[in-house]
């Protein structure tokens, strides 16, 4: 490494917090710096020291969020040259290598911290590339980091989490923009399993789709020959999609969101051309599922999934998300017909694998029925969770049996 020059940014910080960056662990909280040579800017580089006086990371830093460092790299010192970022990149791209076959071009390139890239992440659609930031930190880095993913696609569009895009302002850049190629002509189009969908990258929820769950649509697809589906919590039709391939008679979406349910339709329209999509009954409700599950008639579908958005989004929600996450398992049992499928997710990470698992097959029992756990499951491999904060997903697979 060069000699750190006199002017850069020092930081120490607690015992504790050295231990979890030697744990790989990839934030520094603003209460764990117990020295630091003078203010930072938003982006800059931080180099952190050891108790002992040695190199311990490199991150950027945020003098504007409680993570204050998020580390890029650690172990050796490391001069973060252009030749680092080039390699950093090429191995992130290294490691979804043989993930997909060309039936599949919508997933994640990068996902943030567990690819060593924190608070970044890039979604690819076919040839849109469709970059999120999480932090303000790295605005100053982004032409840099721009002539990093435009060989790899032919268009990169920049989506902002809320707390940065007054900030994102000052640098001439906004939540949607274009930042290279040609502009955007409406939704994306991309394929997932071999079946068709859209995505609004310009305004969608997180980057246009929730590829997050690709894995689980696919076992859903398995599962659904001939039966009718409800698909609670739909967003643009994904499982019911992946069900109707699968041979599915019908498919219900229900969402709140009137755009999502039009989003869903057009779905199914793009993929006509597929007999088994084409013959499956695709049906609509808006509605909030709280209330529609609570009045709905009973003992209508064969398999039901339930994905709520994150019903945790703090710690402080949890104890409210579990009670959730037991009334939508209960309500949706009264629906669901005998030796019927149960797939319930969830996506907060302040709800562990464990507690989450329990609670559904609690409420389950609670109404004296029996069943068998089919299948549980996690992140995707294009999603890796590195460090216990980024674990959010989990799906359990449950089959009833036949008394009621
Ligand atoms: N299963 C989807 C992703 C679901 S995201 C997929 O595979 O792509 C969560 C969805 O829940 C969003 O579309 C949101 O509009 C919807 N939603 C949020 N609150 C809701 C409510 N109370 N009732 C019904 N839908 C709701």
């Amino acid at each position: 490494m060069n000699a750190p020059d006199s002017q850069a940014l020092k930081l120490r910080i607690s015992p504790r917090a050295e231990s979890a960056v030697r744990g790989g662990h990839p934030w520094i909280f603003s209460d764990s710096v117990t020295k630091q040579n003078r203010e930072g800017i938003a982006g800059e580089y931080a180099i952190v020291y050891d108790r002992n006086n040695s190199f311990l990371c490199i991150g950027l830093y945020d003098p504007n969020s409680p993570l204050r460092v998020r580390v890029l790299h650690s172990g050796k010192p490391q001069t973060l040259d252009d030749a680092w970022w080039s390699a950093h990149w090429n191995e992130t791209v290294e490691r979804r290598k043989s993930l997909f076959d060309d039936q599949t071009t919508g997933y994640r390139c990068c996902n943030g911290e567990s690819d060593g890239w924190p608070g970044f992440i890039v979604d690819r659609y076919d040839a849109t590339l469709v970059l999120k930031l999480y932090t303000a930190a790295w605005f100053p880095h982004l032409k840099r980091i721009l002539s990093l993913l435009t060989p790899f696609s032919e268009r990169v569009v920049l989506r902002l989490s809320r707390n940065i895009q007054d900030s994102a302002k000052s640098h001439s850049l906004a939540d949607g923009q274009v930042i290279f190629g040609k502009p955007l002509e409406g939704p994306v189009r991309f394929l997932e399993n071999g079946i068709a969908f859209q995505a609004d990258v310009e305004r969608g929820q997180k980057t246009g789709f929730f590829l997050d769950q690709r894995d689980n649509r696919k076992r859903v697809g398995a599962l659904s020959a001939k039966r009718d589906i409800l698909n609670v919590f739909s967003f643009a039709g994904g499982f019911s999609l992946a069900a109707a391939a699968g041979g599915a008679r019908s498919a219900t979406d229900l969402d709140i969101s009137a755009h999502a349910l039009e989003q869903a339709k057009r779905n199914f329209d793009l993929n006509r051309e597929t007999a088994a999509i084409a013959q499956c009954q695709h049906a609509c409700i808006q509605a909030n599922a709280f209330d529609w599950l609570k009045s709905a008639e009973s003992g209508k579908y064969d398999l039901i999934i339930l994905d709520p958005p994150s019903l945790a989004k703090r710690e402080a929600e949890r104890a409210e998300a579990v009670r959730a996450y037991g009334f939508l398992v209960k309500q949706a049992l009264q629906l669901l017909r005998k030796k019927g499928i149960l797939v319930a997710a969830s996506c907060s990470a302040h709800v562990s694998e464990e507690e989450f698992f329990s609670t559904v097959q609690e409420s389950i029992r609670r109404g004296n029925r029996t069943f068998q756990v089919l299948e549980t499951t996690g992140h995707p491999p294009d999603h890796p969770a590195t460090f216990p904060e980024a674990r959010y997903l989990k799906c359990i697979y449950i089959g009833m049996d036949s008394g009621r």
